[in-house]
């Protein structure tokens, strides 16, 4: 006969970079926490690991305290000690690693952008799974996120299943393939891998230079690998992939694509406490609230409350069409409207190029360029905005136009990735009327951005 065995409770460790909100740069943030607890609703056990960035908002933890046990890990012929904290993030239990190392790989004031980022996760993925091996236990599922924890998967199989702790399947999720983690072969080594082994252009050897590639270590080692929407699944199978797409083909069986969502408590227009009023679809008088509040805020102006709001909340990198989103602001300006504007840019020209057009429209009470991060004010305008632009070059999901429509801000989006899978347009009579909700635009020029808009 057959043998069945059904886990009712599957133990999930979700080893990441990002968790929102302790410790939040971008979308992979709100997956972390959102997904988790989507998972732990459904019964399985849940359990997070971070590294305990100095950054990181400590405020959002509770109860966070530091175990007894001290974890040794390997690195560069080395052990090294490693301070386990525990506390509970958003109802998820969160272990936070410290390592006892003189690089303080985790105290550098930012979560990313260092030179020895490589080295930092290298060490961090090895570190958290020694964690797991060390505690005893019997983890089903190991979900690890994006290039930084993508060491996880050969070091699982290659190093950990051969000392007994092989009871796990290894989930591999790439939020984008732009970032792919490479360095040259010997540095493979640091954490413990074998070189030799793993430098092959059927294991993690890059596909257009010599280097090795972290990301493709983990298509090529996990049992299973997603991206966060089915169109950019498709899309990174050819260029999308950044030369991983026959490395993806290879192993094509075991890749798909599934639509992230968000988080709906967090991200909710009736409970959020972020909003001046709260509301719901069926009353939406405190959306012009938020509006009014929003304008009086930033000093914009207020004698037409109808007068639209155009709202846009986002890193300001290539990716996200910052071309696009400048020619946005202007458009919005010569037509009338309101464009309120929150970002940051890790790119120092960027950077620099919105702070001239914020100087440009200084004294303009219908335009703001707030540059910076912050959470508090990018709820406030989802709520107060009436429409909300995504006008990205790729997106793998996108949350942002999912967020602005919970907000019931109207969002116009470049006909791409995610943004294909959750933004329908209102004109396109190929779909049925009731699943039409925002406005697209295929080519990523301005006429087609004003188009839409
Ligand atoms: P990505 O992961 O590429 O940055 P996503 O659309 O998946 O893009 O996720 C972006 C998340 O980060 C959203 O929750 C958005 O509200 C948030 N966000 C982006 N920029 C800022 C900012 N400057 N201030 C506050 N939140 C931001």
């Amino acid at each position: 006969g057959m043998l069945w065995t059904v886990f009712l409770r599957w133990h999930y460790q979700e080893p990441a970079a990002e968790m929102a909100p302790v410790a939040k740069v971008g979308g992979l943030a709100d997956v972390i926490s959102g997904l988790g607890k989507a998972l732990q609703k459904k019964g399985h056990l849940v359990e997070i690991i971070l590294p305990k960035y100095d950054c990181m908002q400590v405020d959002q933890v509770s109860n966070l305290k530091v175990l007894d046990v001290l974890v040794q890990s390997y690195f560069e012929g080395n052990m090294f000690n490693n301070k386990i904290w525990t506390g509970t993030v958003e109802g998820l239990p969160v272990y936070f690693i410290e390592p006892q190392h003189p690089a303080m790989f985790f105290s550098r004031a930012q979560y990313y952008g260092e030179h020895d980022d490589f080295k930092r996760f290298a060490y961090f993925s090895r570190a958290a799974l020694e964690l797991l091996y060390q505690s005893g236990k019997k983890v089903d599922i190991i979900h690890c996120h994006d290039w930084q924890t993508a060491f996880v998967a050969p070091l699982y199989w290659d190093v950990y299943a051969n000392l007994g702790f092989n009871s796990a399947r290894i989930c591999f999720t790439c939020h984008n393939f732009e970032y792919q983690g490479t360095a040259p072969a010997r540095d493979l080594a640091w954490c413990g891998l074998d070189v030799e082994h793993l430098d092959r252009p059927d294991r993690m050897r890059d596909n257009s230079h010599g280097r090795i590639n972290a990301v493709k270590g983990a298509i090529v080692y996990s049992n299973i690998v997603t991206t966060v929407s089915p169109t950019y699944a498709l899309e990174v199978r050819s260029e999308g992939g950044r030369g991983l797409q026959d490395t993806l083909k290879v192993h094509s069986r075991k890749f798909l694509g599934i639509l992230n969502g968000i988080d709906t408590d967090t991200w909710n227009p009736s409970t959020d406490r972020y909003l001046k009023v709260q509301y719901n679809a069926k009353d939406l008088q405190g959306k012009a609230a938020n509006k009014a509040a929003l304008r009086e805020q930033l000093n914009l102006a207020s004698a037409y409350p109808s007068q639209p709001l155009v709202g846009c909340i986002t890193r300001l990198v290539a990716q996200k069409g910052v071309h696009l989103i400048r020619h946005a602001i202007y458009k919005t300006a010569e037509l009338g409207g309101q464009f309120v504007l929150l970002g940051s840019s890790p790119v120092p020209e960027i950077q620099r190029e919105f702070e001239g057009i914020a100087d440009h429209f200084q004294n303009n009470n219908n335009i703001r360029l707030i540059l910076k991060y912050d959470d508090a004010l990018s709820h406030c305008i989802y709520a107060a905005s009436d429409m909300f632009i995504v006008p990205s070059i790729f997106e793998p999901c996108g949350l942002t136009q999912m967020i602005a429509m919970r907000y019931g801000s109207v969002p116009i989006v470049r006909k791409t990735g995610g943004l294909n899978d959750s933004v329908f347009d209102f004109d396109d009579e190929t779909i049925p009327m009731e699943v039409r909700n925002g406005f697209t635009f295929v080519k990523a020029d301005e006429q087609g951005l004003s188009s839409a808009m």
